[in-house]
Formats: structure tokens, sequence, C-alpha cells
């Protein structure tokens, strides 16, 4: 049957089907529960327990459709990876909705039997981490199976059999779509099923499909669609169930500037799962030449956070031209449930081939790390005025041990409790930390990954570290 979608029209009225009650920064067994619950009184789902995480928490399974060709999605087996669970539930919320869309569920409802395990690893999910509770990586435990959640993800996959897998995952920041500077807002993968990477009729179904996806979201993104790496990773759903003739499509929730709280992915990710249940019910993918797919741009890694050009280091009386590369890894604290960030320097040297999403070109300024406030603080509201500090090229003072609590702080400067021997440095994976001088005068300053331009009011640095 031949359906014209018109896709850009269902972004417009894409608030009908936002679940507000998610936020994609992180998102919990809690937050999900409800919706749940909400979900099992509405008939066109079949909710079961599909089984318990290590520590109780209840994994779920939701159906829908009457349709012989089977679908089995899942999202957040790695929990710190939420996106595509929002955008999950914005599809049922699609499905329970009647607008003029209606035609488009119907022909998916008839042809296709759908089940999403949204949350595979609650556990992880609660500590905002990759792993499940006892630190396996459920990605990883495929062919094992000691986790209940892998398990569980092999028993509903051996009962339902189904033909195709949406395996749905957040990848960092740092990818690009090709060597172009643009970030992959979207990657794909069909996973191999040998070291050889072979295209047997089941990967070769996963290829067509990734390729359909590709041409409705160049609609929205162009150039910023990736495909990742192929490698054979054995120990993987992807690549373990390909091996098993379930064509699986990875699905990575990427990066795109401007759009920290993830949204337009989001947004992105819902547009993708309609896309591949309509190109499986039409079987449109069919048509589709599978060699198609290795148009679509690789995955590199050549973004930084900040990237800083042209500055000179100095170094037994010498000078030497280099770039610096810096990136920012997002924490969460369970203490008090905020994010916080912790900034290092990823490489130093020429990296004319690398894209900052913060670039700053330099040519003639010094760095230098940053000073030390040497005189010991015992409360950090003693410092009065943070500008003249850093102005003046500190970035770190001394603290009353007593005083420190955690290993970062809200302040814009980085601590050291006073005990501590500490030496910042221009060093690969130490804290970006530094300052950069026009003569004799510090013009932007570092701290904790954060660029400041000192002549500017705009205030950029969201948190400093504590070191121990
Ligand atoms: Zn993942």
């Amino acid at each position: 049957m031949e359906i014209n979608i018109d896709y850009k029209k269902i972004l417009n009225d894409y608030d009908r089907y936002y679940e507000n009650s998610l936020n994609t920064a992180r998102i919990t067994h809690s937050d999900i529960l409800p919706l749940i619950n909400e979900i099992k009184g509405n008939n066109l789902f079949r909710v079961e327990n599909a089984g318990k995480s290590i520590e109780g928490r209840e994994i779920f399974y939701i159906a829908l459709g009457n349709g012989s060709k089977k679908i089995l999605a899942w999202s957040q087996m790695h929990g710190d990876e939420p996106t595509a669970t929002a955008a999950l539930f914005d599809t049922l919320n699609f499905f329970s909705q009647s607008d003029e869309y209606t035609f488009i569920r119907n022909e998916i409802l008839e042809k296709l039997q759908i089940i999403f395990i949204p949350m595979l690893n609650p556990d992880g999910a609660e500590r905002h981490q990759r792993e499940n509770k006892i630190n396996i990586d459920v990605n990883r435990d495929a062919s094992r199976c000691i986790s209940p959640e892998s398990k569980l993800l092999w028993q509903i996959a051996e009962k339902f059999k189904p033909e195709f897998g949406l395996n749905l995952h957040d990848q960092n920041s740092y990818y690009t779509a090709g060597r172009a500077g643009n970030s992959a807002a979207i990657s794909m993968l069909a996973p191999p099923f040998n070291f050889d990477k072979s295209i047997n009729e089941c990967r070769k179904k996963s290829m067509q499909v990734i390729s359909s996806i590709y041409q409705t979201l160049t609609q929205f993104i162009p150039g910023q669609i990736g495909r990742y790496k192929d490698d054979h990773e054995p120990r993987s759903f992807g690549d373990t169930f390909t091996g098993n003739n379930i064509s699986t499509i990875l699905i990575e929730s990427g990066f795109i500037k401007n759009d920290n709280d993830k949204n337009y992915i989001r947004k992105m990710n819902f547009i993708s799962l309609l896309s591949v249940f309509l190109s499986i019910a039409t079987e449109d993918y069919k048509k589709i030449n599978e060699m198609d797919y290795f148009s679509i741009p690789e995955n590199e890694t050549l973004l930084f956070d900040l990237l800083l050009r042209n500055l000179f280091i100095s170094e037994n009386g010498k000078e030497f031209k280099v770039d610096i590369g810096i990136n920012r890894e997002k924490k969460f604290n369970l203490k008090n449930n905020q994010f916080y960030y912790k900034g290092k320097i990823a490489e130093i040297g020429d990296l004319s081939i690398h894209h900052g999403i913060e670039e700053y070109d330099l040519p003639g300024y010094h760095v230098q790390p940053v000073r030390i406030f040497e005189k010991e603080l015992k409360s950090i509201d003693e410092i009065k005025d943070y500008e003249k500090m850093l102005y003046n090229g500190y970035g770190f003072v001394k603290l009353d041990p007593f005083a420190i609590d955690n290993d970062y702080t809200e302040c814009k400067i980085n601590i050291i409790p006073s005990y501590l021997k500490y030496e910042p440095s221009i060093t690969v994976d130490e804290y970006a930390n530094l300052s950069l001088f026009w003569e004799n005068q510090v013009d932007y300053i570092v701290i904790n990954g954060f660029i400041e331009d000192i002549s500017e009011q705009k205030k950029s640095i969201l948190n400093g570290i504590v070191i121990s």
C-alpha cells in the first residue's frame, strides 16, 4: 500500500503527543510507573510485568497491534541513556489519540505487532549510570546472560520471535557524522553477526530499514545522521540478535548544538520510530538497495566540547604552538540530584582535523596553568570577588577540609583541601584549568573546562571541581 506521510506536519503537531512528565536529562523507574499504570487502563495496549531488576524494580513490556510482522523495541538498557524512553512514551501517546493521523495508526496496528520495553535497566537509571546494579554492562551480557535484565530480554525475544529488533541508546556528543564538523544527531547501525561483517538476508533487512529512516530524517537533520562503526561485538544484543535472525537496528540519540535538553533529538527519535514502523508495515524498505546504507557517513570522534587553537605553551624557555581539546564529562550527584561537570584536557597538539562545539582561535596567546590562592579559607563564602581572582589568574583556592562535602562545587573556582599538594598542569587527562594571556594580561580563563572571556559579562562556568 502506498502511503504518503508528511513528517514535517507531524513534527509541527508534536505537542499533542509530547509526554510532559518526562525530562530527557534523567528518567527513573518512578517517572515511568504512573505512565505504565495509565496505559494499563487503555485496551489498545497489553501491559505485562516482564520480570524484575536486581534491586526488584519491575520491568514492563507493552504490546500493541495485531499484525503478522513483529518488532521488539527496548530502551535504556544503559541507565544513563533515557532519550529514547521519552520518545517511546511520546509514541504510545501518539497511538492512544485520534486525529488526522489515524490512517497511519491503522496501517501500523493492522500490519504489526510491537513490543516496547521502556527502561530495561531501571537500577542503572536510578543511579544515572550505564551499567546495572552489579556494574555489568547489559549490552555486553547478551551471550553469557548473567544479569536478570539480559535474561529477560532474551526470554521475550525467544517467546515473541520478532522479525525486527530496535535497540535504542544515547551516544556522547563527541561524534561527528563523517569528517565535517557536524555533530551526529542520530547514528544508526545494522550490527554485524560475525567478524567478517557479512551481509545475510537478516542483516540486509536492517540495512534497508536504516536507509529508509535516513531518507526520512534527512528532511530534518541533513548532514547530521551518522553510521555507527560496525566492528563486531559478540557480547552485544544487536550482534547476537542479528545472528539469531532478528534484524536489529541500533539507533543512537546524539547531540545537536543548542539542544542541550535533547528535546529535538527526542523528536527525531519519535520520527525514526514512526518511519521504521511504516516502512515495515508497508514493506517499502524492500524497494531500497541495502548498499545505500554505506552511503550514510560513518561516525568519527572528532568533536571536543571546547577547542582552543593556536596557543603558545612554554617549556624550558622555548615556545611551542599547540591546539588544546577539552571535554566536559557530565556526572550525576545522587546526594542532591544535580548534574555537574568534570572538564579535562583530552588532547594537545595538531587538532586541525578536529572541531569544537565551542571553538576559539587565539593566535599569539600564551597559555599557562591557573594559579593557586595559597591562603587557607575556612569557608568558600570568604571569597567576595570571584571576577578579581580569575582576572589575576587564580583558578584554585585552598579550603579547610571540614568545609568540603562533595567532589564538585557550584562556585566558579576550583577547590583544593588545604592539606593536599596539587600542581595544576597542562597535561592530557588532567583537569582543564588554564589562563590565556595576551602580553601580561589574562584575557580568558578556563575553569574546569569552561571558558570565560574576562572582558565580557557572560558567565559560562557552571561548576568547579574539588581535588581529592
Ligand atoms: Zn548505550
